[in-house]
């Protein structure tokens, strides 16, 4: 069986986690710190705060932006739904936007019409790795002075040219980007989140937020050699990432520029081997973007059904993915309103997500490539047409 990811974790990511344990500290200690350091250093961020999971770190960043009941922020559908549920928990409303169907991004043509006086903030997504239109988002939210949240979750590694200067996702563009360290995203710490900054308020406010409002950090209060009393200066919430967590993270770390180059030297294989089935159409990375390959998504010729395709693939022994889910064609925001977002219905019901993992041989990518062909073919409503050129 070919699985769609595998995270990269040998003794290494064990050793780091059973060192913590035999530490004796285990939460918002050194660990946290030096990850929080290190993690700044490598995305060229002044601040790096650690949070229990990307889902938290956009709730907070959120928050610090000031979006608070009665608001608007403006976002995609077309992204994990945990993107709309923060805008939800801070009391607002998501507007959503249609993607462009080549990038899967929220599309920068529809986002000034979206903006009404109530828009807060831009929740934008580096969906899948790739890097959203900063260029053309920060200048349209710029003039109406609205925040810039990035929804980084997948893109750690991802870069991006803005202004003529490559940089990686997480350089402070935007107020504020949020990663995710699940294991489905490309390193992790089996939960984490990060939330990097420019600005020094707002990293201090994140602080203050992941951990109940306290005035004085663990370490700190550790450290003293006075008793220190805290206060609890505003009402917060336990958001903290472990030591053991963030122990892992720092080995994660070390192999991420590995772990990149690995991905895109598949995803060059992908783009090779799919060119014999010309009907699928390979993931679009503009000029200006350096995907990390967090996913590999292929659109599916008309006609495909994706689900029988994705079922027969099963069958050959390759898992894949349907494309990225649409939040307001889930229940929970069936009452929400929506413009019609045509091309994000279309990349969710037509894109489906190939294995992709540091560790994955060149064999078993002509397998997926092979099985994909095979499912394809077995589809009634290609024909001949399409069987002739597989
Ligand atoms: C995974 C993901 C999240 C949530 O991250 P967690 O760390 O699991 O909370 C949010 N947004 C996007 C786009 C994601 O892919």
């Amino acid at each position: 069986m070919i699985p769609i990811t595998k995270p990269l974790l040998d003794d290494s990511e064990a050793d780091a986690a059973a060192a913590v344990v035999r530490s004796g500290w285990l939460s918002q200690g050194a660990q946290v710190a030096a990850f929080e350091a290190e993690f700044g250093a490598r995305v060229g961020a002044p601040y790096a705060c650690a949070v229990s999971n990307c889902t938290t770190a956009l709730h907070v960043a959120l928050m610090v932006a000031g979006v608070g009941p009665g608001d608007e922020v403006v976002t995609v559908s077309h992204s994990f739904i945990a993107t709309a549920n923060v805008v939800r928990q801070c009391g607002a409303a998501p507007i959503f936007v249609d993607i462009d169907p080549l990038t899967y991004n929220l599309d920068p043509d529809r986002l000034e019409a979206a903006i009404t006086p109530r828009t807060r903030a831009v929740l934008c997504v580096h969906q899948l790795g790739m890097p959203c239109d900063l260029a053309r988002i920060l200048p349209i939210a710029g003039a109406q002075g609205l925040a810039v949240i990035e929804d980084a979750a997948c893109a750690i590694g991802s870069e991006i040219r803005l202004d003529g200067q490559w940089s990686p996702i997480g350089t402070p563009h935007a107020d504020v980007a949020c990663f995710s360290f699940h294991p489905r995203k490309v390193i992790t710490t089996g939960e984490g989140g990060m939330l990097t900054t420019r600005h020094a308020e707002w990293d201090h406010q994140f602080r203050l937020l992941r951990q109940h409002g306290m005035s004085v950090s663990d370490a700190v209060r550790h450290r003293s050699d006075q008793v220190v009393f805290e206060d609890y200066l505003i009402s917060g919430f336990n958001y903290r990432m472990t030591d053991i967590q963030a122990a892992i993270g720092r080995r994660q770390l070390q192999r991420l520029t590995g772990i990149i180059a690995r991905r895109r030297e598949l995803a060059g294989r992908y783009r090779e081997l799919l060119a014999d089935i010309p009907t699928v159409r390979p993931p679009f990375e503009p000029d200006w973007a350096r995907s990390n390959w967090q996913s590999y998504g292929v659109g599916l010729p008309d006609g495909a059904d994706q689900g029988r395709v994705m079922q027969s693939m099963l069958k050959m022994g390759v898992a894949t993915r349907r494309g990225v889910m649409c939040a307001h064609l889930e229940p929970a925001y069936a009452a929400a309103t929506a413009p019609p977002l045509p091309a994000s219905e279309a990349a969710h019901s037509r894109t489906i997500l190939l294995p992709l993992y540091p560790q994955m041989t060149h064999a078993e990518q002509v397998t997926v490539v092979g099985a994909l062909r095979m499912a394809l073919n077995a589809e009634p409503a290609l024909g001949d047409a399409f069987c002739a050129v597989a």
